[in-house]
């Protein structure tokens, strides 16, 4: 693993979809130090004194790819006291302080795997996501759940890669029904659901899934529930794989 580096950032782009979540693209002051898809980074709103040392931040998976050196983005909904503190202060213009990489979150290409996203968690596959080949050998299939249509961020490059990869599939989990603005395409990938994501409405769509080694990011009461759904389908503990939010 790379060893972390402290980097200070432009906000280049904040993008707002609507109930508190946001998109965040940064442009660092020097190229981003190596890192995986699956990572993530600290994010200080406070000045960095290097002699000193590193202010309260809160972490971020890295939704752009390892290939562009010069972009960092990141994806976040306000919970808490820091992330209402982004919302206020974070604006395009200013600087601000990251630290990176960290984790282990990171797939492996043993079996199938299967991809389970909550809010702003999709974020922890979408480098992956966006830097899939036909070199990875196993079928991928993502389970992506929001509250409404308009929070399923990167649903141009999930739909891209559902159209031409055949091993990749993607299901999308919408609480609130909008089926009309949902460009859904019956009996073709990607295929939406209504309610919340889980694991008995996709166990029929995946393939050996005994096999299947699951990979969950979201927030804390969603990696509960869906470990304790799998752990019930006796899959074993070291099949289940979990970016541990907070
Ligand atoms: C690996 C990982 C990846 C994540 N990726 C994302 C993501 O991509 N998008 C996203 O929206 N969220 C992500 N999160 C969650 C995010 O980091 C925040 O923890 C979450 O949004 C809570 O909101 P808050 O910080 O505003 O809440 P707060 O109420 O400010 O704090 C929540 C928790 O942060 C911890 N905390 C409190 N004070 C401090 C402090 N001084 N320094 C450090 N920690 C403190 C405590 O455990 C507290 O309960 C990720 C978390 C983890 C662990």
């Amino acid at each position: 693993m790379a060893t972390p580096q402290k980097l200070r950032c432009l906000v280049n782009k904040i993008t707002d979809h609507g109930d508190h979540v946001y998109t965040v693209d940064l442009t660092p002051e020097r190229p981003v130090p190596r890192f995986k898809p699956g990572q993530f980074l600290h994010l200080t709103l406070d000045d960095y004194d290097p002699s000193s040392f590193w202010p309260e931040s809160r972490v971020f998976s890295i939704a752009s790819s390892p290939a562009q050196r010069d972009d960092l983005k990141i994806a976040y909904s306000v919970r808490g006291r820091y992330t209402a503190r982004m919302e206020n202060e974070l604006q395009e213009g200013r600087m601000v302080w990251v630290k990176l990489p960290y984790g282990d979150f990171v797939i492996r290409d043993a079996n199938n795997v299967a991809l389970l996203a909550g809010g702003t968690g999709i974020t922890a596959f979408i480098a992956f996501i966006d830097g899939l080949t036909n070199e990875f050998h196993n079928n991928i299939f993502l389970a992506y759940g929001a509250r409404k249509l308009g929070l399923l961020l990167y649903r141009d490059l999930i739909d891209a890669k559902a159209g031409i990869d055949n091993g990749f599939h993607a299901f999308y989990f919408v609480e609130t029904e909008d089926k009309n603005k949902s460009g859904e395409t019956k009996g073709q990938s990607p295929k939406f659901f209504t309610g919340c994501l889980s694991i008995g409405s996709i166990w029929n769509e995946l393939e050996n899934p005994q096999e299947t080694t699951y990979y969950i990011a979201g927030p804390p009461a969603m990696i509960q529930a869906l470990t304790g759904n799998l752990r019930k389908k006796d899959i074993a503990p070291e099949m289940i794989k979990v970016d541990a939010w907070e």
